[in-house]
Parts: C-alpha cells; sequence; structure tokens
C-alpha cells in the first residue's frame, strides 16, 4: 500500500465522538515505550503524527487518523506505565473496554510487543481478554534491530508457546523496527488485503 496521504482528526475519550464509524479501523496498542508512537509514523512517514512518550497530556485518549481518504488508523492509550495511578488505570480501562465493545468498524487490533523480552504478563494478559472479546488482532515485535534476528526469534518463539497454552491458533505475528522499517511493507499489505477483501 502507498500511503499517500495520513492525517491527524481528532482526540477524545469518549466512543461516540469518534468519527463516523464509516470506514475499516485499525487500532495499535501496547505497553508504554514498546515503540507505538515510533512504529505509527514510520508506517505513515510522518515523523511527527503520532506523539512520541516524550509528548505528555496524550496518553489516556483515542486517537485518530484518516489514511488515503480509505481507513482509520487508531493510536490507542497504552498500558503498564509505572506511575499511573490505580483511578487513572481504571479509566483506562473502561474507556478501552467501552472501546472495543462499541466501536463497531474495528476491524484489527495490532498489539505491540517489545521483542527484547521473555513473555511478559502484562501483555499476556492483554491478549487473553481481547481474544475473549472475540476482537480480531495480530501482534507485532517491535524494535527488532536492538538485538540479533536468533534473539527475537527465540522470545517469539516463547511467546508462540504461551499463548498455545491457551488458544488453538495464533494470530497473525509481524515483526518491525521503527529504525530499519523492517515490517512496514508487511502490515501495510496486511491491511491492504483485509480493506480488499
Ligand atoms: P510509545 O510509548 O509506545 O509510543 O513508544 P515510542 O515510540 O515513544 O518509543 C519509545 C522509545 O523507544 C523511544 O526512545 C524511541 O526512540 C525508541 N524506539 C521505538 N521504536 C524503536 C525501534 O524500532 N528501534 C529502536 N532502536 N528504538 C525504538
Amino acid at each position: 500500500m502507498i500511503i499517500k496521504e495520513a492525517k491527524f482528526v481528532i482526540s477524545n475519550t469518549k466512543v461516540s465522538l469518534c468519527p463516523t464509524p464509516d470506514k475499516p479501523e485499525y487500532a495499535f496498542i501496547g505497553r508504554s515505550n514498546v515503540g507505538k508512537s515510533s512504529l505509527i509514523n514510520m508506517l505513515m512517514e510522518q515523523k511527527g503524527l503520532a506523539k512520541t512518550s516524550s509528548s505528555p497530556g496524550k496518553t489516556q485518549l483515542i486517537n485518530h487518523f484518516i489514511v488515503n481518504d480509505e481507513w482509520f488508523l487508531v493510536d490507542l492509550p497504552g498500558y503498564g506505565y509505572a506511575k499511573v495511578s490505580k483511578g487513572s488505570r481504571d479509566e483506562w480501562r473502561k474507556m478501552i473496554n467501552y472501546y472495543f465493545l462499541k466501536r463497531e468498524n474495528l476491524t484489527c487490533v495490532f498489539v505491540l510487543i517489545d521483542s527484547r523480552h521473555k513473555p511478559l504478563k502484562q501483555d499476556l494478559d492483554f491478549i487473553d481478554y481481547i481474544g475473549k472479546l472475540g476482537i480480531p488482532f495480530a501482534i507485532i515485535f517491535t524494535k527488532t534491530d536492538k538485538q540479533s534476528a536468533t534473539k527475537t526469534d527465540a522470545n517469539i518463539a516463547a511467546y508462540r508457546r504461551s499463548l498455545r497454552e491457551t488458544w488453538d491458533e495464533l494470530p497473525p505475528i509481524f515483526q518491525s523496527s521503527s529504525t530499519s522499517r523492517e515490517g512496514r511493507d508487511e502490515i501495510l499489505a496486511y491491511i491492504e488485503e483485509i480493506n480488499t477483501s
């Protein structure tokens, strides 16, 4: 897919205020610092489109972008912030849950996982949650440039083993690096394939 145009539309906390759900929607989520903003900017080839974690004030919002006037890209607030109060965590949970249940055009959620780690409970719990809701999702292992391919493969294999304990079928799995641009073609081709099927 060629990205002709990617534009910010709106940020809010309410599904009712999200754009009219008349186009397929792809959401990105993961633990804070997983590289979500960097990945979105790499996919869209726009440096400052998604705000990186160093920009305060963006964390608890549902951020909508429109791509090629054909599909919505959504930057969801991440989980696992060390310094977040229980109140904010509950707010996050409520908002995200509502979004997943009510956003009728939601087509696929990309769950981002840092490829440098062995399976983390927080990520496995999130996958469990989203899988049980029946929402189509795929996993993207980020920051692959930070280590050898052997290490990345070993960590992904460990995740596959953990997921197989619960699920018969595994979701599509991608690898990405926002510095080497690994994964860009594959992820965009996957979105295009769904959009045109
Ligand atoms: P977010 O909190 O998930 O949006 O994460 P960011 O995109 O802000 O990235 C967190 C940190 O990881 C930043 O310092 C990024 O420069 C760095 N980072 C993100 N993705 C990559 C990657 O693919 N490779 C490398 N080497 N660093 C990355």
